[in-house]
């Protein structure tokens, strides 16, 4: 386990580390979150409706009217709290701005942290008049969330329950774990850095964006022309952009039939068939990424090939999180 000054720093909804923060007095603990991911990073919890004066137990919240511009409301009461929501949401992601966090976990289908899909009622659906004027909206976004959005346009953002997906959770973890590595890497910015960095990602941004990843190269060749601190900033920020876009099968199995280029005219024919083999299972969905990915470095370990053994591609976050991707 690293120490946890290097791990990645990651926000939180309070109530999915089993906190006692939710209307009614209770928490969504998340197996996976407080199990799993919470021996390999420092997470900073927020409960933006119990650190914006909300009481516990409190009246539940919703979101009402214009999708785009909802209000927030007690469910029975009417109560109105959006702008003291709104106010703590936009100074507290401004805050969190500052921690260079390097991801955020949010509760789904809350008022405040609700990332998509929020439920969004129709005006006069709050208080007495609730129920009459149709059925909700699935058009809405946390209060909370789209202040962080906002704030923090280059950190990953994801619900808890996309965790649950294996590409989603591939992407998220991805991302996160590439941030923190540019952050520590690129902290003394230089532009013989920035190349490091790029040589090291290449193959992982190939596997969720080739165009993207071609696009980051650019980047890297113009280092010298700009401030190496621009530079690393412009790097990262597109990195991530790259990251975003969710990897597929296809997309993968392209980088092991790339990588496997490298050194199969040094193996035997059955080896190499063992390997395409693999490949193609996995691209049916047979396998896991695993089995091929780990197959491919057995054999590096055999006939190494420098650069593809630093190839970040092949761990891009601990194993130890037990994912199956
Ligand atoms: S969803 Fe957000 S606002 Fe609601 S209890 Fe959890 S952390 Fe607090």
């Amino acid at each position: 386990m690293n120490d946890v000054a290097d791990r990645p720093r990651i926000g939180i909804s309070a109530c999915l580390l089993g906190e006692n923060v939710r209307y009614d007095g209770g928490h969504k603990r998340s197996r996976f979150v407080t199990g799993v991911l919470a021996a390999h990073v420092t997470f900073v919890p927020v409960c933006p409706e119990v650190e914006a004066g909300l009481p516990v137990p409190r009246e539940p919240i919703r979101l009402v009217g214009d999708p785009r511009h909802p209000r927030v409301v007690g469910t029975r009461s009417g109560r109105d709290h959006t702008e003291r929501l709104a106010a703590f949401s936009a100074e507290r992601a401004r805050a969190l701005s500052a921690l260079r966090l390097d991801g955020f976990i949010l509760k789904k289908d809350s008022p405040s942290c609700g990332l998509a899909r929020v439920r969004v009622h129709p005006e006069g659906a709050a208080g007495a008049g609730r129920g009459r004027m149709g059925p909700p909206s699935r058009e809405g976004v946390g209060l909370f969330a789209a202040a962080l959005s906002g704030a923090l346009p280059d950190v990953p953002l994801t619900e808890e329950g996309w965790l649950e997906d294996r590409w989603l959770r591939e992407r998220f973890l991805s991302s996160v774990f590439t941030r923190h590595r540019l952050r520590l890497g690129l902290a003394d910015p230089s532009a013989g850095a920035v190349v490091a960095q790029h040589a090291a990602h290449k193959l992982l941004f190939m596997a969720h964006s080739p165009g993207g990843q071609h696009r980051l190269g650019r980047v890297v060749a113009q280092a010298g022309e700009d401030a190496p601190g621009a530079v690393a900033r412009r790097y990262v920020r597109q990195a991530m952009a790259v990251l975003a876009a969710v990897p597929s099968r296809g997309k993968h199995a392209n980088v092991l039939l790339h990588i496997l280029g490298y050194f199969k005219h040094r193996m035997p024919a059955r080896e190499k068939q063992e390997i395409l083999l693999a490949i193609d299972d996995f691209r049916r969905g047979v396998h896991d990424l695993a089995v091929p990915r780990t197959l491919l470095k057995h054999h590096l370990g055999r006939l190494p090939v420098d650069w593809l053994m630093k190839q970040v591609y092949f761990e891009p976050f601990p194993r130890r999180l037990g994912l199956r991707t």
